[in-house]
C-alpha cells in the first residue's frame, strides 16, 4: 500500500518570485507551496500526496473541505490535488508535526491515524463487472510508483536503460491462460465472465485467449489499459473500446518478457501495443527527476489533440528486478478536468 501520509524531512526551501509570503519546500520529488518561515531545511513534517481524500471533521485540513469538497464512499471530503500557485505548481500538503503526531519520526505511516484514503474516481457499473475472486496472486498487479517518490533511491534509478511508453488513460486490465484456464481481471479483481462486462467484451472480441495459446501455449498474462468510450472520461475520444498491452507476464518462470520480446510477440499475433516514445533511453547518472518530470508533458500518441497523461519507464536489463515508474505529466494534472 502507498503511504498516502508520512513523515517526512524538508530538504529545502525555495523563494517564489515577486511572493512575500509563500514559498516552496522541496520534499523528495515532490514541491510544495507553505507559507514563508513555517518549515526550515531539516524539519520534520508530514506530507500527504495528491489522490489524497481527507474526510471532514480534522481542523487541520478544514479549510480546504470549506473551499471544495465531494463525496467519496459516504463521506464528505477534499480531494488533495496539483495545482498551481503564483506561477508554481504545488502537489500534496505539508502539515508541522506538532501536538499528537509530535512522538512520530521519520517514514511513519500516518495514512490510517489521519483517516486517509486514496480517492479513486467511479467506475461505471460495466467496467467493475461481478468478482470471481481476488487479483491471482501469482500475477504481479499493474501498479507504478510515481517518480517523486524515488528520490532517495536517485543514484539507483538513473544510470540505467529504459523502455518509455506512453501512459495511457483508462482501466487496468489482466487476462491470463493459466493451467488451461482463461480469466480476465480488473486492476484488484478476477472477474466472473460476464457479456455485460467491458473487459470481458473486448478480451472475446479480440480473441485474447487464442492468440496467448497460439503464442504461448499456456501459463501467461497480458496485462495492458482497456480505454474507450465511458473509460475515464474517454480522453483520446475513440469509438468503442481498445486493449493495449504494456506487459507480458510468464507464470511459469515469474518473469516479466523483455520489452523487444513482447513489442514483437504482439506485433506477430496482432495485439495491440501501447504506444512507444522510446525503445531504448539510457539514463546517465547525472539525470535529474526534473528533467523526466518535464518530458512526461507532450501530446498523446493515440490523439495528437490531446495531452499525454504521462509516461512510464520500464529497465531493460532484466537480470536481477526490474525498475519501472510513472511520470505523470503536470499539464495534464492542471489541465484535467476531474472525475
Ligand atoms: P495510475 O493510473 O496512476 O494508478 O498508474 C498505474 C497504472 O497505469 C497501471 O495500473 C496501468 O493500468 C496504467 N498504465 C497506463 N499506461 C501504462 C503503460 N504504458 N505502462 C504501464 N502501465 C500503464
Ligand atoms: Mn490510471
Amino acid at each position: 500500500m502507498r503511504k498516502l501520509a508520512r513523515v517526512v524531512e524538508i530538504n529545502s526551501l525555495e523563494p517564489i518570485l515577486n511572493a512575500d509570503l509563500i514559498e516552496v519546500a522541496v520534499v523528495g520529488g515532490w514541491k510544495v507551496v507553505v507559507k514563508k518561515g513555517e518549515y526550515q531545511p531539516g524539519d520534520l513534517a508530514i506530507y500527504i500526496e495528491i489522490d489524497a481524500f481527507l474526510p471532514e471533521g480534522n481542523p487541520l485540513w478544514q479549510f480546504l473541505v470549506d473551499k471544495s469538497s465531494r463525496i467519496y464512499e459516504e463521506v464528505k471530503g477534499h480531494v488533495l490535488r496539483s495545482i498551481k500557485l503564483r506561477g508554481v505548481v504545488s502537489q500534496g500538503l505539508l502539515l508541522p508535526l506538532i501536538n499528537d503526531y509530535a512522538a512520530y519520526t521519520l517514514g511513519d505511516d500516518l495514512t490510517d491515524i489521519l483517516g486517509i484514503s486514496k480517492y479513486e474516481p467511479p467506475i461505471p457499473a460495466q467496467l467493475a463487472g461481478t468478482a470471481k475472486g481476488f487479483f491471482p496472486r501469482a500475477i504481479p498487479k499493474t501498479d507504478q510508483e510515481r517518480i517523486q517518490n524515488l528520490a532517495d533511491q536517485w543514484d539507483k534509478i538513473a544510470s540505467k536503460s529504459y523502455e518509455v511508453t506512453e501512459k495511457l488513460e483508462g482501466s487496468s486490465m489482466t487476462v491470463y491462460l493459466l493451467a488451461g484456464e482463461f480469466g480476465v481481471c480488473s486492476r484488484n479483481l478476477d472477474l466472473k465472465q460476464d457479456e455485460n462486462n467491458t473487459l470481458w467484451k473486448v478480451a472475446i472480441e479480440q480473441d485474447l485467449a487464442t492468440k496467448m495459446q497460439l503464442a504461448f501455449g499456456d501459463h501467461i498474462a497480458l496485462q495492458g489499459e482497456l480505454i474507450g468510450e465511458g473509460v475515464q472520461g474517454n480522453i483520446y475520444g475513440i469509438k468503442g473500446h481498445k486493449f493495449l498491452v504494456y506487459d507480458i507476464y510468464n507464470l511459469a518462470s515469474g518473469q516479466y518478457l523483455n520489452p523487444e520480446s513482447r513489442r514483437l510477440i504482439c506485433e506477430k499475433f496482432n495485439i495491440n501495443h501501447v504506444p512507444i516514445e522510446q525503445e531504448s533511453m539510457d539514463l546517465p547518472p547525472e539525470t535529474s527527476m526534473a528533467t523526466l518530470v518535464d518530458i512526461a508533458n507532450g501530446k498523446s500518441q493515440l490523439n495528437p489533440k490531446v495531452k499525454r497523461e504521462g509516461l512510464v519507464f520500464k529497465s531493460l536489463n532484466l537480470t536481477g528486478e526490474r525498475t519501472s515508474f510513472k511520470v505523470i505529466s503536470n499539464d495534464y494534472l492542471l489541465s484535467e478536468k476531474r472525475k
